[in-house]
């Protein structure tokens, strides 16, 4: 029996992260994985394979609708989709093969299986049983449909079908508006596929500033995306080669369908902790199934841990290694943190959009004073030069003090931009401090010192 100072169960971005780091503060740590292959949804099924698609369609997007502008001229270049497949087969394995790397270089051990707890302090993994002083669980999630709605990974598929449908579909349709909908269903629309997002509330990405929704649903119509509001999907039915969806348009309330080859559900994912024996051993859960842990990530059961997807909190792979880090540090006796209130959150979409903080409907309902700084894309030189000009950088800033409450960015980038605003509000930075900083002309982070200009005497190309 193999003992250890910490096992962490799962090598998503969570557990991989929180395994390397306690590797790295000296504890002697194995990490427990049921897959094949290191690094979770994430680089397996998640963000990795749905951005190599994301770049390749986007490619034929601007050969189809920039280059000639360009002075670029000739023949679109044709879709070859099993090609585009390994591409982006090649691009996961690139990276959980570099996981595995880091295991090594960090003496973590990867015990293959799935993991059970059969008591606090152990681990099993098939027959074997693993003596741990610490129990990090980092189980993930997996995807979650309605009532009414069966996935079969062939005609309804979740995200993880839909990243490798053996064809481009004709039609899909997509039930719901959230990110992980938008991104696969911009995919599948620039490859020629017509897609219907059926959503149902009345705004796209729920939660995130209303500017944002509105002009990002308008951008993405203009691309070709079908959206069907404020429709509850009733149920979908299938035959051998085709799926009808039957949805409910909750103003009218009449009932309606659309035929499709293929049907995403990207309702949202739910936290995945079968089979680890959380029950037996009195590990609480939210009604939810999210894992409860305090401050410290542990759980009601001492020397048991949880982070990531599989507790409450953003489901986003950047989350899940903050709280992988911290855990270990907590563990390792030092004081981990994690800042909710400054994480990020981008959807890689053409435009990107990106969010950090408070939306103005949020600060509303707060009663809170604050000022607008915004800032569109068409004042910024670079983004006009690489046809990028739609979008806007805004910005809110408290009206007494100017400290920077929160930024929503859509437009080229934004992915990459929000960092400059979330650096600054670690740091409790004001608008008027970003103002102040030198941005290097032409860049598009100019749109953002542009925007925090607008919170004070105003932005200078608008
Ligand atoms: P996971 O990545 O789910 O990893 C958990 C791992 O634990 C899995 O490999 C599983 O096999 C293993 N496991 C579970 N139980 C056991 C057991 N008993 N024994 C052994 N192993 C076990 N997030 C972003 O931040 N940016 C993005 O761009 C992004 N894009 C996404 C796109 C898609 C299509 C999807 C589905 C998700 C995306 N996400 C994105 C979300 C992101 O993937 C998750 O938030 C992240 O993977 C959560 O990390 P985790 O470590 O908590 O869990």
């Amino acid at each position: 029996m193999a003992q250890y100072d910490v096992i962490v169960i799962g090598a998503g971005p969570g557990g991989y992260v929180a395994a390397i780091r306690a590797a790295q503060l000296g504890l002697k740590t194995a990490c427990v994985e049921g897959r094949e292959t290191l690094g979770g949804t994430c680089l397996n099924v998640g963000c990795i394979p749905s951005k190599a698609l994301l770049h390749a369609s986007h490619q034929l997007h601007e050969a189809e609708h920039n280059f000639a502008k360009m002075g670029l001229k000739g023949k679109s270049p044709s879709v070859d989709w099993d090609q585009m497949k390994a591409y982006k087969g090649e691009v996961v394995e690139g990276n959980t093969k570099g996981i595995e790397f880091l295991f090594k270089k960090n003496k973590v051990d990867w015990l293959k299986g799935w993991g059970s707890i059969p008591e606090a302090g152990k681990v099993k993994v098939g027959d074997e049983v693993h003596e741990a002083k610490n129990i990090i669980v980092a189980s993930g999630s997996e995807p979650s449909s309605i009532p009414g709605v069966e996935i079969d990974e062939n005609l309804v598929v979740s995200s993880t079908g839909a990243l490798d449908l053996p064809k481009i579909p004709k039609k899909m349709v997509v039930i719901g508006a959230g990110v992980i909908g938008l991104e696969l269903g911009s995919v599948y629309q620039r490859l020629g596929t017509e897609v219907t997002v059926v959503e149902y509330l009345d705004k796209i990405t729920p939660g995130m500033d209303g500017d944002i929704q509105k002009n990002f649903q308008r951008m993405l119509k203009k691309q070709g995306l079908k959206f069907v509001m404020s429709a509850a999907v009733q149920k979908v039915e299938t035959t051998k080669t085709k799926a009808k969806v039957t949805y409910k348009l909750l103003k009218k309330d009449t009932e309606e369908t659309l035929d499709a080859d293929v049907v995403l559900v990207a309702t949202g994912r739910k936290p995945f902790t079968d089979g680890l024996g959380l029950e037996a051993l009195g590990v609480e859960l939210s009604p939810r199934g999210q894992i409860k842990t305090n401050a410290h990530w542990e759980t009601n059961v001492k020397g048991i841990y949880a982070i990531g997807d599989a507790i409450d909190g953003p489901m986003l792979a950047h989350k899940a290694e903050d709280e992988g880090m911290a855990a270990a540090e907590c563990i390792a006796g030092k004081h981990g943190h994690v800042n909710y209130d400054v994480i990020p959150g981008v959807i890689y979409t053409t435009p990107e959009v990106a969010s950090v903080g408070k939306t103005e409907e949020q600060l509303k309902e707060e009663g809170r004073a604050y000022k607008v700084g915004k800032f569109p894309f068409m004042g910024n030189a670079r983004a006009k030069a690489v046809h990028q000009g739609e979008g806007f950088v805004k910005l809110l800033a408290d009206a007494e003090t100017d400290r920077i409450l929160g930024c929503h960015i859509i437009g080229p980038a934004a992915g990459d931009l929000i960092h400059e605003i979330c650096v600054g509000m670690e740091f409790g930075a004001s608008a008027e401090d970003i103002a102040l900083t030198c941005h290097a002309h032409p860049t598009f982070s100019e749109a953002v010192r542009e925007a925090a200009l607008a919170c004070g005497d105003g932005a200078i190309h608008a």
